[in-house]
């Protein structure tokens, strides 16, 4: 539960929660600063509260903090509409996590650097005929097929691909963006604000040894992964579902038309404890999940189902909260640049991102009856 923390995540959310207010807020709001400048501050920053190095390992100079320490740091920083800001957080190994040379040398220091960037290729074009696939000829893997959606893709100087690999099953690959064969073929924005690319493999030749970790293993690594996107994910939202409460709380308690207070109506009392019940299920959700990360030495991937419940609750609650707020602020919340109108454009796509509602609920279907795994 979030109630019950150690004395050092207290902590943690306390230099949050002030890292926010003093620093992060202020530039949020600046808009005479451009991206990159922004992004360098918040970075420094909290570098300095020792927020940047949670998700990064030891061995660059992170912290490898908890699950739940991730996730304290996350809900509290949602709960200040900062969550999103880039440079909060520095980069992590995703997939490349433990890989070996030469991938170690060639990508995952750089990545863990800042020096280059990857992308997650994992989903295939609606009109695609077949999965990205990969032949082995001789000590080299020959890659055909198409991947869109990649996040940062156009940015991107790699992608770890998810690939059938004949006669083996899935597997995870860096494919170089340099190689011969790769061709980026659409660029695009999601309401949300990020941007994304399509890519193209026509015979993109790649040696052997830029398979992640164990061929065959593609998926299970790819979940590892997810699972643990899933619930920061769940953590941002929930954080985002307090930060609404928030501003519909100080929107109740000014007059309105005729001098009249808001807070005074019992129907929207009724609406507004609907908001505060929903954020409570979703944040008890969301830190039980992480508890379990925690207690599970398997780290994410034993703990999936879990993440994906933490992922739907979190997310279907912020987007039914949010809408709820701007019912009950009425029309000025819909004005480009209020602040609940640019977090439901925001939130709107983790309902489909890492994982779209109804797939998870089918997935958690499918532990459960065919798996035997996951817990309620
Ligand atoms: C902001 C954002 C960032 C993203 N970043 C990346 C990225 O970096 N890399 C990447 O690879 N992808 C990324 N994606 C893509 C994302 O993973 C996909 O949009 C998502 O998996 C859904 O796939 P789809 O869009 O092809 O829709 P579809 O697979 O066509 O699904 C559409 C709908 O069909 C239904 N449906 C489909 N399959 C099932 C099922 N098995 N059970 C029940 N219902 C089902 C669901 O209602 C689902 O919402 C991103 C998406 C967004 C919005």
């Amino acid at each position: 539960m979030p109630d019950a923390l150690l004395a050092d995540l207290i902590d943690l959310r306390e230099r949050a929660a002030a890292l926010a207010v003093d620093t992060l807020i202020p530039l949020r709001d600046d808009e005479a600063l451009v991206a990159g400048e922004r992004r360098r501050r918040v970075a420094a920053a909290s570098r300095a509260a020792g927020i940047f190095g949670l998700p990064q390992p030891v061995e660059v100079g992170g912290v490898a903090g908890s699950a739940l320490a991730r996730t304290v740091a996350r809900d509290e920083l949602g709960r200040h509409d900062v969550g999103h800001l880039p440079g909060l957080f520095g980069p992590t190994p995703g997939v490349l996590a433990g890989v070996g040379e030469p991938l170690r040398t060639d990508y995952l220091l750089p990545l863990l650097a800042g020096e280059k960037q990857g992308g997650f290729g994992f989903t295939e074009p609606a009109g695609a005929a077949h999965p990205t696939s990969a032949r082995i000829e001789g000590a080299d893997l020959v890659v055909n097929g198409q991947k869109s959606y990649v996040t940062g893709g156009a940015d991107a100087d790699f992608i770890n691909a998810l690939v059938e690999v004949e006669g083996t099953g899935p597997a995870m690959v860096l494919i170089d963006t340099a190689t011969p064969g790769v061709e980026l073929t659409r660029r695009f924005n999601s309401m949300d604000g990020s941007h994304h690319a399509a890519f193209t493999f026509s015979e993109v030749r790649i040696p052997a040894s830029h398979v992640i970790g164990e061929p065959g293993q593609g998926m299970t690594r790819a979940l590892g992964l997810v699972s643990a996107v899933r619930l920061a994910i769940a953590a941002d939202s929930v954080g985002l579902c307090r930060y609404v409460i928030d501003q519909v709380t100080e929107r109740l308690q000014t007059p309105g038309r005729g001098g009249r207070l808001p807070s005074d109506s019992e129907r929207i009392r009724m609406r507004y404890g609907d908001l505060r019940i929903r954020t409570f299920a979703a944040r008890a959700t969301l830190y039980r999940a992480a508890r379990l990360v925690d207690a599970n030495e398997g780290g994410h991937g034993e703990t999936a189902n879990e993440c994906m419940a933490a992922k739907v609750v979190a997310t279907e609650t912020v987007g039914e909260v949010v809408d709820q707020a701007i019912q009950l602020a009425g029309g000025e919340a819909l004005v480009e640049g209020h602040p609940l109108e640019s977090v439901y454009r925001r939130v709107r796509v983790l309902r489909l991102a890492e994982g779209p509602t109804d797939v998870l609920r089918t997935n958690i279907a499918r532990g459960a009856l065919d798996l035997d795994k996951g817990c309620l």
